[in-house]
């Protein structure tokens, strides 16, 4: 079936799979298709930066049924989410990440063929994962696990749910990876009652939006085996931080929006990526003409932390990646070494998927630029 077909189907049958709820309005499934971790999981797809923004902006009335709301679906969840509300707002990082991609989809139009909806909760079910089949679960575990958090993050009020997921996939055998920004996720889920959570990265920045340091390496130093710290760079400068010595994980971050490159980020390709692998890369090219006298520096630092190692995205795909979000082969523990991935025709399938995606995203964003 040629790719675009296959991808409209896909489109098409996410679609048909929405669950209508009393209310008239429509449920995702929780498991959706990811064209680079092949499947990953979201118990809602608004995150709680979002949310806490969206909140701001009630009047008094609507802020109260929005309480309401959190209250009804969990009680005292209001209390809960007022108070981490007031944390985060101290902590200056409640605000929605300036590099976010499922904002930067969903601003182009709900008919945007990359803009998840917007859902509150979506639906789960636990024949979802217990009755997965064996060769999705094989190949869901060669990379590492399913990816738990993908268009969200991590909200308490969601706990139950999150739990029955994790006990789900431990009686089928599924591992779990989860990404985050929330230190309470890892301080209610890394412990020996969910074995299925097999690795958590905790992700940073040089922006703000971010895990604070501070939370990042505590987690890291309680649960070394478990808990890796992933980064997002913006632009290259962010590679001589002090704290980047922590990172297992290395994030370049990808797209042009024409604002995003107004604050500073650099759009990092695929092939930039891959250079990093094979140490052709030239921190010259990437860097504005007043950075220029930086590029031995961060040359230096790209060699020194091991970037052609620790690299996310080399390849494309999670499937081609001996790093395993810090849990693989790159002189960490590795959880991996015996689950080598083989490239069966659905998984090149896949890798062409993504290519087209990624290719078909970045004409519509570089004709939004002309
Ligand atoms: S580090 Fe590797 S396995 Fe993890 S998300 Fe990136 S490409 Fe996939």
């Amino acid at each position: 079936m040629p790719v675009k077909k296959f991808l409209n189907y896909l489109i098409e049958a996410d679609f048909k799979n929405n669950i209508p709820t009393s209310g008239g309005a429509k449920k995702a499934s929780a498991i959706g298709n990811n064209s680079k971790t092949i499947k990953s999981i979201d118990v809602d797809t608004v995150c709680p930066r979002k949310e806490y923004v969206e909140f701001d902006c009630k009047d008094d009335k609507e802020k109260k049924l929005f309480l309401q709301r959190l209250d009804a679906e969990k009680p005292g969840a209001a209390q809960e989410f007022l108070d981490n509300l007031e944390k985060a707002k101290k902590q200056g990082n409640w605000k929605e990440c300036s590099y976010c991609y499922v904002k930067g989809a969903r601003d182009k139009g709900e008919h945007f063929f990359l803009a998840k909806k917007r859902h509150e909760d979506t639906q789960y079910a636990s024949s979802n994962i217990l009755n997965m089949r064996q060769n999705v679960v094989d190949k869901l575990n060669a990379v590492g696990g399913i990816r738990l958090f993908s268009h969200s993050d991590y909200k308490p009020r969601k706990k139950a749910m999150i739990a029955q997921i994790l006990n789900d996939a431990a009686k089928r055998g599924l591992d779990v990876k989860a990404i985050t920004k929330v230190p309470q996720f890892v301080e209610t889920f890394v412990n020996d009652q969910y074995p299925a959570l097999k690795l958590v990265n905790v992700s940073i920045d040089t922006t703000g939006d971010g895990m604070s340091y501070e939370d990042a390496l505590r987690l890291k130093n309680e649960h070394p085996d478990k808990v890796k710290i992933r980064a997002v760079i913006t632009n290259l400068k962010d590679l001589l931080d002090p704290f980047m010595k922590n990172v297992d994980v290395f994030t370049f971050y990808h797209g042009s929006a024409k604002k995003l490159k107004a604050m500073g980020y650099t759009n990092f390709t695929g092939k930039d990526r891959d250079a990093l692998g094979d140490k052709t890369f030239a921190s010259s090219e990437k860097l504005p003409p007043q950075d220029q006298a930086l590029a031995p520096e961060i040359d230096q630092a790209i060699d020194k932390l091991h970037l052609n190692k620790k690299t996310c995205c080399i390849g494309s795909h999670c499937s081609k990646c001996n790093l395993k979000c810090g849990g693989g082969n790159c002189g960490l523990p590795d959880i991996t070494e015996s689950k080598i991935v083989k490239f069966s025709d659905f998984l090149e399938f896949e890798t062409d998927i993504e290519s087209y995606v990624c290719e078909t995203w970045k004409q519509q964003l570089e004709g939004e630029e002309e």
